[in-house]
C-alpha cells in the first residue's frame, strides 16, 4: 500500500518504521493507501526546518515573495484537475466541485500576488519637531496550519499563501482523512522557488496537533475544524501566549421571507444543503420559514431534493457523493433516527439509498425534515451530512431570534425582495457572514472569512486583509536625527506636537 509522508524542507519524507493510518475512496469503501502519523519528534523537525528557513525568507525582498506567489498561482492553475481528481477519490466530491474548491483556495494566491501593496504601512511626518512615525508590519516567525477533512485543498490555501507571502514559514498538518492534496501544493510551492523548508506539512492526528502548538518556534496558529476541537487548540495556544485563529463549526440558517422569489429560495436551499453531501462549513442546515409559505416551500424542497443524483463524484451526472467515512454515515443516519423519534415530520429520508455497482460506498441521499423544533438534537447540533431541517416561524423578528439564539453563528442567509427588510436582517443578525438572496456568503478572497460564537475563537477571521493582520504584528518606529532640535535633558513627558 503506497503511503503518503511527510514534506520536511523541500524534501518527502517517508519512514516505514512510523506508524500509519488508512486512507479510503469513501465512493468504494476501500482503502486506497495510508496516510503516515507523526510523532512529536518528526513535528520538531519539522518545526526546526521552518525555524532555519525564517531568517531567508522574511528578508527576501517583498516584490520577489510575490514573484513567488505569482508563480505558485500559474502551477496550480495548471494542476487544478490532478488536484481535484485526488479530492474526489479520497474526499469523494463531485469533480466540479473539486475543481471549484481549488479555485476558491487559488483565489487567495492572487490576492496575495499583491502583497507589497498589502504590508504598505502608515507614516506621519513631523509628529513633533523634526520627529516622524512610520508603522511597520513585520512576520511574526514558524507558523502552524491545521486543516479539516472538508476542505483538503482550499483551507490550506486559505492560511499557507498569505502567512508565506508575509514573510513567515509554515507547518501544515492537514486531515488524516484525504492527505494528498496537501503532498502535492508542496512540491508546487518548491516547484515555485520557496526556499526549503518554508512550507513544511506534518501528516498525522492530534499527537502531531499538540507537538506543533506546543513547540517554541511556533509563534501563531491557525485552525479549522469542529468546536470542540477549535475550543481545545485555542485555549492551548492562547494560554502559551501566542495568538491563535480556531474556526470551528456551524449550523447555518437561511431565512424565506413570505416575499421571497420561491423559486430561487429553493433552488437556493436545495444547492447549499445538499452539495458537496452537506459537508461544508457554510452548508445551509436550516432553513426557516416565515409565515404562510411554509407548506408550498417545503412541497418544492422535497420535490426538488428528491431529484438530485447521488453517485460516484467521477460520474458526470453526480450532484452528491459519499461522506467522508462509514462511521460519518452512521453518524448522520444516527441523526435522522433521532430526528423520527423526537417527533419532526421526515419528508424525504436518504437512509436507504442505493448507488448501483458502490454497495460498499459510505452514501447518505438526500434528507428533509418539516416541523423541526428548536430544542431538538437535529436542530441544535451539526450533523454535517444531507440533512435539511425546516423550522417553521410566525414572523421576522421570530426568525431572527431563532437564529440568534442557536450557539453557532458562522453563516446565514435571507431571502427577500424587500431592501428594507433585509438592511434590518444584516443589521440584527449576530452571524459573522450573511447572504441577501445568496445562500452561501462566503466571502471573496480579498475579503475575509469567519463566524461569530462558537464557529470562531479568536480576533481575526481568515485570509484576506484580516489574514494579513494575524499573520504579522506592527512595529511603530518614531525617529528623530541630529540635526533635529535638541533639548537637552528631558525628565517631562513629551506632548504630541511638541
Ligand atoms: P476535526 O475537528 O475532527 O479535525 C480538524 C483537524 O484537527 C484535523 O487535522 C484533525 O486531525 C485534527 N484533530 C482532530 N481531533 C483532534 C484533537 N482531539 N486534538 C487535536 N487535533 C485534532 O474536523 P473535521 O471532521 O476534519 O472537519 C469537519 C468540521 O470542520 C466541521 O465541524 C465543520 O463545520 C468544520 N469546518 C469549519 C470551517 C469554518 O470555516 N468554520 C471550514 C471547514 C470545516
Amino acid at each position: 500500500m503506497p503511503v503518503v509522508g511527510h514534506f520536511i524542507a523541500g524534501q518527502e519524507v517517508v519512514d516505514s518504521n512510523e506508524a500509519t493510518l488508512p486512507v479510503f475512496d469513501p465512493a468504494r469503501g476501500e482503502v486506497v493507501r495510508e496516510v503516515a502519523v507523526a510523532s512529536a519528534d518528526r513535528v520538531k523537525q519539522a518545526v526546526e526546518a521552518a525555524s532555519s528557513a525564517f531568517g531567508g525568507w522574511a528578508s527576501t525582498p517583498v516584490p520577489r515573495r510575490a514573484r513567488v506567489m505569482f508563480r505558485f498561482r500559474e502551477l496550480l492553475e495548471r494542476n487544478i484537475d490532478a488536484i481535484a481528481a485526488v479530492l474526489t477519490e479520497e474526499h469523494g466530491k463531485v469533480l466540479s466541485d473539486a475543481r471549484a474548491e481549488v479555485s476558491r483556495g487559488l483565489e487567495v494566491v492572487e490576492f496575495v500576488c499583491g502583497i507589497p501593496q498589502l504590508l504598505k504601512a502608515e507614516s506621519s511626518q513631523q509628529v513633533g519637531t523634526g520627529i516622524d512615525t512610520h508603522a511597520l508590519r513585520q512576520p511574526l516567525g514558524v507558523v502552524a496550519g491545521i486543516t479539516p477533512f472538508n476542505f483538503p485543498a482550499m483551507v490550506p490555501l486559505w492560511m499557507a499563501p498569505v502567512a508565506l507571502a508575509c514573510g513567515n514559514t509554515f507547518v501544515l498538518k492537514p486531515s488524516e482523512r484525504d492527505p494528498s492534496a496537501s503532498l502535492m501544493m508542496a512540491r508546487l510551492w518548491k516547484e515555485a522557488g520557496l526556499p526549503d523548508g518554508a512550507f513544511n506539512v506534518v501528516q498525522g492526528d492530534r499527537v502531531a496537533v499538540e507537538a506543533l502548538i506546543d513547540a517554541p518556534a511556533v509563534q501563531a496558529v491557525s485552525f479549522v475544524g469542529s468546536t470542540p476541537v477549535a475550543k481545545a487548540v485555542y485555549t492551548r495556544a492562547t494560554g502559551r501566549g501566542i495568538r491563535a485563529q480556531a474556526l470551528g463549526g456551524a449550523k447555518n440558517h437561511l431565512v424565506v421571507l413570505p416575499d421571497a422569489d420561491l423559486d430561487q429560495a429553493t433552488d437556493a436551499l436545495v444547492g447549499a444543503a445538499f452539495g458537496a453531501a452537506g459537508e461544508r462549513c457554510m452548508a445551509i442546515s436550516v432553513a426557516v420559514a416565515v409565515g404562510d409559505i411554509a407548506d408550498t416551500l417545503v412541497e418544492r424542497l422535497v420535490a426538488k431534493a428528491g431529484a438530485l443524483k447521488v453517485r460516484v463524484g467521477t460520474d458526470a451526472q453526480a450532484d452528491l457523493g459519499p461522506l467522508i467515512t462509514q462511521a460519518h454515515a452512521n453518524k448522520v443516519r444516527g441523526y435522522i433516527d433521532a430526528g423520527v423519534s423526537e417527533g419532526a415530520t421526515l419528508r424525504l429520508d436518504g437512509r436507504g439509498v442505493e448507488v448501483p455497482g458502490h454497495a460498499k460506498g459510505f452514501f447518505v441521499g438526500p434528507t428533509v425534515f418539516d416541523d423541526v423544533k428548536p430544542q431538538m438534537s437535529i436542530y441544535q447540533e451539526e450533523i454535517f451530512g444531507p440533512v435539511l431541517c425546516v423550522v417553521r416561524v410566525e414572523s421576522f423578528d421570530e426568525a431572527v431570534a431563532l437564529t440568534n439564539g442557536h450557539p453557532f453563528g458562522n453563516g446565514v442567509a435571507v431571502f427577500t425582495r424587500d431592501g428594507d427588510a433585509a438592511r434590518t436582517f444584516v443589521d440584527r443578525i449576530e452571524v459573522g457572514m450573511v447572504g441577501v438572496n445568496v445562500p452561501i456568503p462566503v466571502p471573496v478572497a480579498f475579503h475575509s472569512f469567519g463566524g461569530w460564537k462558537a464557529s470562531l475563537f479568536g480576533d481575526h477571521h481568515i485570509y484576506g486583509p484580516e489574514g494579513v493582520r494575524f499573520y504579522t504584528r506592527l512595529k511603530t518606529v518614531t525617529s528623530r536625527w541630529p540635526t533635529g532640535v535638541r533639548e537637552g535633558v528631558q525628565t517631562v513627558m513629551p506632548v504630541s506636537g511638541d
